[in-house]
């Protein structure tokens, strides 16, 4: 099996890696899977902590989702949707209706998370296009955001490191505060200080909204920022003030959607219903590419009209609504009504949470942050003063290899240790994972050395 390494060396350029990195060291190639475990070509089980990138939820080749997926191949695998309905993309919108927030009646589809918020995007500018007020043009969002890899969801990004380079090729939102406490450049006590972040959000509304077409952002955790969790209470704020300046919000639930925070989605924490919910990730249960954006009636109608009147959405893709996908995730929601997954996760994220406590105590982490089974822990080198490792040293990166020596594999986002099991993890799995995270963590950060080697 040297040989696929040497092919994979040869011929692919992965994502988010940087190549000079990944031909220099061995690397793993997964051959197969079972249940929340990944399978390596030499026969090696490593427990899947990363849900295949946040995917996941029921395991992998869950027979429920194998056997939908056959199934539909016997029927067609693909058709395209462009003056064309087929079935388990129209049974899907239906469910999806049901189980998302009231109100939100519409489905458009797209194959990733990235599409389905640039859908948005330009949905929203659209809308107010045809609304008679063009002038709301720009979009609010927020510091170190992250909603996808496209120009359009890059604009609206705010994680230098991904997103600086590009800036000459963006449009340029209005940027707000990340409502992360942990690291807070408003508040000096963030604990008491009644939401300063939402004090800034106003400020831009009532100077801004007739130029403001929607404001983006992901609903209780920023993932790719490191986990950044807001306070309680601040989603809400955020559809109050929507409201009342009148700019859409479309809330980014491809992380978070599908159970990942506890409710089947993140807005129901907060009993927020926005404008817009984006959709991928989980939606397939983790098998294939598909995504969601989910709108209104108002909206929606406001793109009826005739030909000539040219209100059309002139958008979408060769595999919109792709049958085998939708297939897969007619399988996934009904797997989470069959099993009760939302109603089993409270002992998981129990368990989580009182690891979590021990892990909080390690000399070198400075933050633990915990939504349901999404999970960041923040490493320091100093956690008294709050002063991170260096860059260079790539703490993170070394307790994750760390914990794949040992059996489990996860990805840092700088020095936040990410850890996203699959919801089908059970409580002693869970543990167990855990338990390798801490270790991993004491090895590296209180070892004297962080190595980085595989
Ligand atoms: N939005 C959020 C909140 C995400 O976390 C991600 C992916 N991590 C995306 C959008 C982009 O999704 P995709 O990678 O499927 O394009």
């Amino acid at each position: 099996m040297q040989d696929i390494e040497a092919k994979d060396k040869q011929y692919v350029w992965h994502p988010f890696t940087q190549m000079q990195e990944w031909e220099a060291k061995p690397q793993k190639t997964i051959a197969a899977a079972n249940g929340i475990k990944l399978i390596d070509t030499e026969g090696n089980e490593f427990y899947d902590g990363v849900s295949s990138l946040w995917v996941n939820i029921h395991g992998h080749r869950k027979a429920a989702i194998d056997e939908a997926i056959i199934e539909q191949l016997g029927k067609v695998a693909h058709t395209t949707m462009l003056g064309l309905a087929n079935i388990p993309a129209t049974e899907l919108a239906e469910q999806l209706v049901e189980i998302t927030p009231a109100g939100l009646n519409k489905v458009f589809y797209s194959d990733d998370g990235s599409t389905a918020v640039e859908v948005a995007l330009k949905m929203a500018f659209q809308y107010w296009q045809h609304k008679g007020k063009p002038g709301k043009q720009k979009f609010i969002s927020l510091e170190q955001a992250y909603h996808g890899d496209t120009v359009g969801t890059v604009s609206v990004g705010g994680i230098d490191l991904f997103h600086r380079i590009f800036k000459p090729l963006l449009f340029t939102p209005v940027q707000i505060p990340a409502p992360s406490c942990y690291h807070c450049r408003l508040a000096s006590d963030p604990a008491s200080c009644g939401m300063l972040c939402v004090n800034k959000l106003e400020q831009v509304l009532a100077a801004h909204h007739e130029e403001i077409a929607g404001l983006v952002i992901e609903p209780l955790v920023q993932a790719a920022a490191g986990m950044l969790m807001s306070p309680p209470g601040y989603l809400a704020k955020v559809r109050e003030l929507t409201r009342k300046y009148d700019v859409l919000m479309l809330v980014d639930e491809v992380a978070t959607g599908f159970g990942r925070t506890g409710e089947m989605f993140a807005c129901e924490h907060e009993n927020v219903t926005p404008d817009m919910m984006m959709l991928s990730k989980g939606i397939t249960g983790g098998y294939l590419a598909l995504a969601a954006t989910l709108t209104t009636d108002e909206i929606y109608q406001a793109f009826l009209g005739g030909y000539a009147e040219k209100k059309t959405l002139y958008h979408g893709h060769s595999y919109t609504g792709n049958p085998l996908a939708c297939a897969a995730a007619l399988a996934n929601l009904k797997i989470f009504r069959e099993e009760q997954v939302i109603a089993g996760l409270a002992p998981k994220i129990a368990v989580v949470a009182q690891k979590l406590a021990e892990i909080r105590e390690l000399t070198h982490v400075g933050e633990v942050r915990q939504r349901g089974l999404i999970i960041g822990i923040e490493l320091m080198l100093d956690r008294i003063k709050k002063i991170p490792y260096p860059w260079e040293q790539a703490a993170g990166a070394g307790v994750c290899l760390q914990a794949r020596k040992l059996g489990l594999i996860i990805r840092p986002i700088g020095d936040v240790v990410v850890f996203m099991p699959p919801l089908a993890s059970t409580v002693g799995e869970l543990g167990e994972m855990m338990d390798i995270i801490a270790r991993a963590i004491k090895e590296i950060t209180e070892g004297g050395h962080v190595d980085n080697d595989l």
